[in-house]
């Protein structure tokens, strides 16, 4: 079998980049690329893109790699061919090349003009779990997004890029996109491009760099794209870091305090000082919130950083599930507390982390229900899986954000919303969580009409 041709062996490294003022064309080094796992192509000639998307799939063919192609029908032929020609026999490759045709799979997905989030789990999630399975590398390459822009549908391109991001985080894959570059023409689309260069880690500029003949021109072309992707990649990084140094910093402090507090709260006692006594568990109550703050945020590092560890044993769902809804009942006067069904199953599951879980869809059902006085909590066995569902009756949540809450840091903007305090991390840590204890976790809304949100976990035997 062939591999990845001399000429093409060009990476892009920004040193390395003064390097190439001899190549016809940017080439990328696929056998490092996949580090950078999301990466786009811009590319103006199909035998430019058939170049760059045969290096890519060929060379994950030869490592064993399973390989999606969401491709036109014409560059589906100019790949195949060259695959051929580099002595690849596809139709021996059993299930470790998918091809599914572009315009029909977005036919699937696009619901009032933007792709619908749980169309494309069901299409493209489904079909990457299929492949998947055994374990081996992913390489996906996808043009559909290309194919919305040629539409003018610009905005929905980019809300597919968002989904496939999503996609990744699921389940990790390399993903090649690529873009023809002159849908982009003109000043109106700038924008819109440099939306598309912040949605990959890794941006490939089109031929036509080439014809810029100052070797300082083409470079600061290459690099003006690459800086794109690269500082956002950079700006997570730096935000992680901060994330997880704040909350470790911030940790020990407010620990200490709590322990004055509660040393305080003592001699006080001694001294029968109600007033003071008073304002000492106010202050306790305010930093109880701030240590649930930090300790949100420590999660959130270690999810980024993929140390959060589970004490998995045998649970009671529905023993944990009464027993978390009296602790909050306990600290709520506004709303009642109704469970409604059971599922007399056993569970095996982090108690700690499923009580968090379970405490955070709680709390957030009271805090966006201001005007309501009931809560429902719905227990059922469905198909090997316990489902619980917290069922509120406030503010609810409209379409275009719902998928988008489980996002860390995202809260829903909106003038009712604005009173409402919070990090936007909760869900973001349920949904891990959850998934990580082999389930799903999801949610119903109607703006105005309240939210339910549902997660499933397989029963143990
Ligand atoms: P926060 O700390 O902001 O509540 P979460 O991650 O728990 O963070 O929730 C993210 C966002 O989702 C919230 O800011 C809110 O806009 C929305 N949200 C969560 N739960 C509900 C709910 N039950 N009803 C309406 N909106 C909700």
């Amino acid at each position: 079998m062939s591999t990845v041709p001399e000429h093409s062996r060009q990476d892009f490294d920004a040193d390395k980049t003064l390097q190439i003022d001899n190549v016809l064309a940017p080439h990328v080094h696929w056998s490092e690329i996949e580090e950078t796992k999301h990466f786009v192509q811009f590319y103006e000639t199909d035998d430019f893109l058939i170049d760059s998307l045969s290096g890519y799939i060929s060379t994950g063919l030869s490592r064993g790699d399973a390989c999606i192609v969401l491709a036109t029908d014409s560059h589906r032929q100019g790949l195949e061919e060259r695959l051929g020609a580099r002595g690849f026999d596809l139709a021996s490759l059993d299930g470790q090349y998918i091809f599914l045709d572009a315009a029909e799979t977005l036919s699937h997905l696009m619901v009032d003009g933007s792709p619908d989030a749980s169309y494309f789990t069901g299409v493209v999630g489904n079909t990457i779990e299929r492949v998947a399975h055994g374990k081996r590398p992913i390489r996906i390459f996808g043009e559909l997004v290309s194919l919305l822009c040629v539409d003018g549908n610009r905005t929905a391109a980019i809300r597919l890029e968002e989904l496939w991001n999503e996609l990744r985080h699921k389940q990790p894959f390399s993903l090649f996109c690529a873009y023809w570059m002159p849908s982009f023409n003109g000043q109106a689309y700038r924008e819109q491009f440099r939306e598309i260069c912040k949605q990959h880690a890794h941006v490939i500029p089109s031929e036509s760099y080439t014809a810029l003949h100052d070797v300082d021109e083409r470079l600061r072309a290459i690099s003006l794209l690459q800086q794109q992707a690269i500082s956002l990649r950079e700006l997570e990084k730096r935000e992680d870091a901060f994330i997880s140094m704040a909350s470790h910093e911030l940790r020990t402090p407010v620990t200490s305090l709590k322990g004055f507090t509660q040393i305080l709260q003592r001699r006080l006692k001694h001294q029968a000082d109600p007033q003071s006594l008073f304002f000492l568990e106010r202050m306790n109550a305010q930093l109880n919130r701030l240590t649930n703050l930090i300790s949100d945020l420590l999660d959130v590092s270690k999810i980024e950083a993929g140390i959060l560890e589970l004490h998995q044993a045998n649970v009671d769902c529905d023993e944990l599930v009464r027993e978390t809804v009296e602790a909050v009942q306990a600290n709520c006067a506004t709303h009642r507390l109704d469970i409604e069904g059971k599922t007399e199953a056993q569970v095996y599951a982090d108690r700690d982390r499923l009580e968090q879980v379970l405490m955070n869809l709680l709390t957030n059902a009271i805090k966006y229900s201001p005007e309501a006085d009931s809560i429902l909590i719905r227990l059922r066995k469905v198909q090997g899986q316990v489902e619980v569902a917290i069922q509120d009756f406030g503010i609810g949540i409209p379409e275009e954000h719902q998928e988008r809450v489980f996002e860390r840091f995202y809260q829903v903007s909106g003038p009712e919303q604005n009173t409402y305090p919070g990090l936007g991390i909760g869900l973001y840590i349920a949904r891990t969580l959850i998934e990580r204890h082999g389930g799903c976790l999801w949610l119903k809304s109607r703006q105005g009409a309240g939210s339910t949100f549902y997660f499933t976990l397989p029963i143990h035997m």
